[in-house]
This record gives structure tokens, C-alpha cells and sequence, in this order.
């Protein structure tokens, strides 16, 4: 991957597990520096963690503990990052949780904490970049683009999930917001993009994969036949904000081994 995101300043939220350590891993890699965002002070162990492998080989970063739910925080962790490295070029949109339960049976709570942190999350974040992306203007010496914002969705913004209403309402409203913030600040080079996995193996699905028996049913839904892996979003995360994907802007992009294109019709229906 070389070091093409080399002189920039990536933010990704949700980064001590999961996807976002992919990402933070692969980013710092190519050359970025990276903030790892963490929700709260039992997640600070596993963020101080993740920093020190990264800077074991060479990378820079720092940690940033922050609710993305919580509008003083976003503004606070993105003001931090600001006075420690100057500006931020790539914002990922990743912290994300699901609180599963049948419609009917569904709290409100339930209901307001996803759509907190899944969706108000992402625009509290993508608010402080973008204002932080006008404030300073180009950085042609890192990037053609003024700024880039990377938000994670899911195959669930266009396949419905009985039993997840919360969260499928989340990812497909994510859509909307990537689409809409591409078209607003597009004549400013901002570049805004989605990232929508099938299953990739991180905490938020382990019933999913963690014995044979429900890892072989998983299967039946990948007809690539295999689970990804954190590093396979993270990979996709560096080409989303580099330049080598300087003319992509307002897509969604499927990292899910095949999901959507619907194995039930392997046959021919
Ligand atoms: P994960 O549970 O390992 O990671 C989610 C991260 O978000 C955790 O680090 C958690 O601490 C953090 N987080 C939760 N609430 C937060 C808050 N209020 N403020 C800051 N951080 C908070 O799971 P993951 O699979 O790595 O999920 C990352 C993203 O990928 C999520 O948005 C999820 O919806 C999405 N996604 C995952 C899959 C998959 O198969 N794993 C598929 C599609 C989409």
C-alpha cells in the first residue's frame, strides 16, 4: 500500500475493536497519522493497545476518548486533534452498535441508542469535519481532495433485517446522509463515500461465527465463501481516502465477499 495517505490526519471513530482497528491499522500503514477514537474509559486499555502496535512499527497516532453521541464531546475530541496536529483530512465514520430486538418488543431506548450513535453519531462527526475541512481550505501538498469523510454502513442499508429495524433504519439512513453531503460541499473537493460490509468478523456479530455450526449456515448468504476480515475494510478504507480514488464521490461501496448479489438465485432462481 506504500504510503499514500502520508502527511495526512485520519480520524476514525469506534477504533479499539473491530473494523476501526483494521482501518486505524491500514491507514497508519500508508502513511497517516491516526486518532483513535474510544467511547469511554473502559475502552481506553484496549485504544492504548492498538496505538502502541501501531507506533511498534513505526506509525503516529494518538487516542481520543469521545461519545460520538454526545454533541460537547464531538467538539471537543475534534478541537484536541486540531490543536495537537494542526487539522484532520479523512474522517471515518465507523463507531457503531446494535441493540437487536423484535419490533413490536422494541424500546424506545433501544431505539434512540442506535439511532444516537449509528446516525446522529455520523452527523455530529461529519458536522465538526466538514466545518474543520472549510476553515483551512486545500492541502494540495497531501491531497487533491480538501477532505475526505468515509462513513460506514452496512449491506443493511439496502437489504431489510427483520428483528434489526433500528439498526437497518440506521445504515439506510447513513445513505442518504453520505449522498446528500457529496452533492452539498462537492465544488469545495470534499469527497464523501460509504463503506457497506456483508459479515466481517468483529465482536458486533460473534454469534455469527464463532462456532462451526453457525459459521457453515453463514456461509449460505457468501458466495465467496468466507468471512472477512477487519483487514479486508481496511484495505478498501485507504483506497476511499486516497487519491487513487480521487473521482469517487457519493457511492456506496459492497465489501461482502457476494452478499448482495444474492446467492439464493445461485442456481438460476
Ligand atoms: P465492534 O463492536 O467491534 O466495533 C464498534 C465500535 O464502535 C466499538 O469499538 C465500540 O466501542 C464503538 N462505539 C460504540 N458506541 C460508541 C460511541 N457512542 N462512541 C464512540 N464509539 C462507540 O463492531 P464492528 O463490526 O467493528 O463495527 C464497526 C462498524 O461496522 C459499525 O458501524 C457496524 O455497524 C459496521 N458494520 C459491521 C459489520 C460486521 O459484519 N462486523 C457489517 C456491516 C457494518
Amino acid at each position: 500500500m506504500e504510503t499514500v495517505l502520508k502527511g495526512q490526519i485520519a480520524l476514525i471513530t469506534g477504533a479499539s475493536s473491530g473494523i476501526g482497528t483494521g482501518i486505524a491499522k491500514s491507514m497508519a500503514q500508508a502513511g497517516a497519522t491516526v486518532v483513535i477514537n474510544h467511547s469511554s474509559a473502559k475502552s481506553k486499555e484496549a485504544a492504548e493497545a492498538i496505538l502502541k502496535e501501531i507506533t511498534d512499527e513505526g506509525g503516529t497516532g494518538m487516542i481520543a476518548q469521545c461519545d460520538v453521541s454526545n454533541e460537547d464531546e464531538v467538539i471537543r475530541m475534534f478541537a484536541d486533534v486540531v490543536a495537537a496536529y494542526g487539522t484532520v483530512d479523512i474522517l471515518v465514520n465507523n463507531a457503531g452498535l446494535q441493540k437487536d430486538a423484535k419490533f413490536h418488543e422494541m424500546t424506545l431506548a433501544e431505539w434512540n441508542t442506535v439511532i444516537g450513535i449509528n446516525l446522529t453519531g455520523q452527523f455530529l462527526c461529519a458536522r465538526e469535519a466538514i466545518r474543520e475541512f472549510l476553515r483551512r481550505g486545500p492541502r494540495p501538498e497531501v491531497s487533491a481532495a480538501t477532505g475526505k469523510i468515509i462513513c460506514m454502513s452496512s449491506v443493511h442499508e439496502v437489504i431489510p433485517w427483520a428483528g434489526h429495524i433500528n439498526y437497518a433504519a440506521s445504515k439506510g439512513a447513513i445513505k442518504m446522509l453520505m449522498q446528500s453531503l457529496a452533492q452539498e460541499y462537492g465544488d469545495r473537493q470534499i469527497r464523501v463515500n460509504s463503506i457497506c460490509p456483508g459479515a466481517i468478523q468483529t465482536p458486533i456479530n460473534r454469534p455469527a461465527w464463532d462456532t462451526p455450526q453457525a459459521l457453515n449456515s453463514l456461509m449460505s448468504l457468501i458466495p465467496y465463501n468466507r468471512i472477512g476480515q477487519p483487514k479486508d475494510v481496511g484495505n478498501l478504507a485507504v483506497f476511499l481516502a486516497s487519491d487513487l480514488s480521487d473521482y469517487i464521490t457519493g457511492a456506496s461501496i459492497f465489501i461482502d465477499g457476494g452478499m448482495t448479489v444474492l446467492e439464493s438465485f445461485v442456481d438460476g432462481g
